[in-house]
């Protein structure tokens, strides 16, 4: 991919509050997003995704920082200024319009010649599902209408950049997954660039290209979902994002590609990942990770990472199994696909150095 960024934050950050008593909703936040990138802001409530939304729309300026849109240093342009469209959690849709007028709203605003007007909502509401709807008023739509309808109203004059603030959070579950699929959909036809903020982890996986992972106030991943997920930067990503299993020790051994962690009565051994910035010495206090379905039960080849243990729970949830382990080293969660004949009882656990990571350390030693 090329390097374009269309947004580009430099080290910006945001305090609100007073001087005794400052909250910093954003520490010196640095990302890009690309043209035609589904890109997500995922974090737990109060880590500063809404402000770094608000940052990038205009509604707010940085204490430190830089915002850039396409290039140009934006960060004194007030919002109406930027080609951003902003979609909050509540729709704000116009209540005494019907649905036509809401959609056509900013195109009255540009002054566009009527004809064109009417042609453009014809299109948007064949490409948002609704075309028998344009005569209602909001209050006489389902929450998933009026969803589509504000995301019509915001993306009918093609703004460079949309910015979504938990659009869907007001949904219920089954509607919330249909209207995230619509929305992925839209995405790529028109190919629109897309800020997207969720807390729900789940749904930043499912439609993002990239995802920025925060917490208080800073970013503490950039990456794909798939990088996030195999490769966590740190032991909050991993906790954060997916399931994890974690085992405390120390690195007895290390070498350019593999560390060796030793715990009570065991030891064993990680590929250290290459791009990992992670300054490992030996005799580091250390956390390694390992994701439930990469640990393997009573594995027929002789795997290099092995550990015994009671399975005393198990659940069946459609193919997926899911176990739960006691081992000297603490509870262990494994899920497999399929229905091997397992039963509670002594079981061998193993994985390989690839499926475990390194995600803590301390030199407390
Ligand atoms: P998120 O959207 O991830 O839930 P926010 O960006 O809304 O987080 O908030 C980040 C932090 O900044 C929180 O601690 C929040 O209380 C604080 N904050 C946000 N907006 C304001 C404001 N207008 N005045 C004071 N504090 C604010
Ligand atoms: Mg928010």
């Amino acid at each position: 991919m090329k390097d374009q960024r269309l947004v580009y934050l430099d080290r910006v950050s945001k305090v609100y509050g007073t001087a005794a008593h400052p909250v910093y909703a954003m520490r010196e936040v640095t990302l890009d997003v690309q043209p035609g990138e589904f890109f997500s802001l995922l974090g737990s409530s109060g880590s500063g995704k809404t402000t770094t939304l608000r940052l990038i729309g205009g509604f707010e300026l940085p204490e430190a920082g830089h915002v850039y849109l396409g290039g140009k240093d934006v960060t004194q342009l007030p919002a109406y200024r930027r080609d951003v469209h902003t979609v909050f959690q509540s729709y704000a849709l116009f209540p005494h319009m019907t649905v036509v007028e809401n959609i056509a709203y900013p195109l009255k605003l540009a002054k566009e010649p009527q004809s064109a007007i009417a042609e453009r909502v014809q299109e948007t509401l064949k490409m948002f599902r609704i075309p028998d709807l344009g005569d209602r008023r909001p209050a006489q739509l389902s929450g998933g209408q009026q969803q589509r309808v504000a995301l019509a109203r915001a993306l009918i004059n093609r703004p460079k950049v949309l910015l979504l603030d938990e659009p869907l959070s007001a949904l219920d579950a089954k509607i919330r997954e249909e209207v995230r699929q619509e929305l992925r959909a839209l995405q790529q036809e028109t190919n629109l660039t897309f800020i997207y903020v969720t807390h729900d982890q789940e749904e930043a996986m499912a439609l993002s290209d990239r995802i920025a992972v925060m917490h208080n106030g800073q970013v503490k991943q950039v990456g794909t979902p798939r990088e996030i997920y195999n490769h966590p930067a740190d032991l909050f990503v991993a906790q954060f994002v997916g399931k994890a299993n974690f085992l405390q020790g120390a690195i007895a051994d290390l070498s350019d590609t593999t560390a060796t962690l030793q715990t009570q009565g065991a030891s064993f051994t990680v590929h250290r990942q290459p791009n990992a910035a992670i300054p490992l010495q030996k005799g580091t206090d250390a956390t390694l990770m390992i994701r439930p379905e990469r640990l393997q039960l009573n594995p027929d080849t002789a795997l290099p990472n092995r550990l015994s243990g009671q399975l005393t729970h198990l659940t069946y949830i459609g193919q997926l199994l899911e176990a739960t382990i006691e081992t000297p080293l603490g509870t262990l969660r494994v899920t497999q696909l399929g229905h091997t004949a397992l039963q509670p009882g002594e079981v061998e656990l193993g994985w390989n150095p690839d499926d475990c990571q390194i995600v803590d350390y301390s030199a407390t030693r």
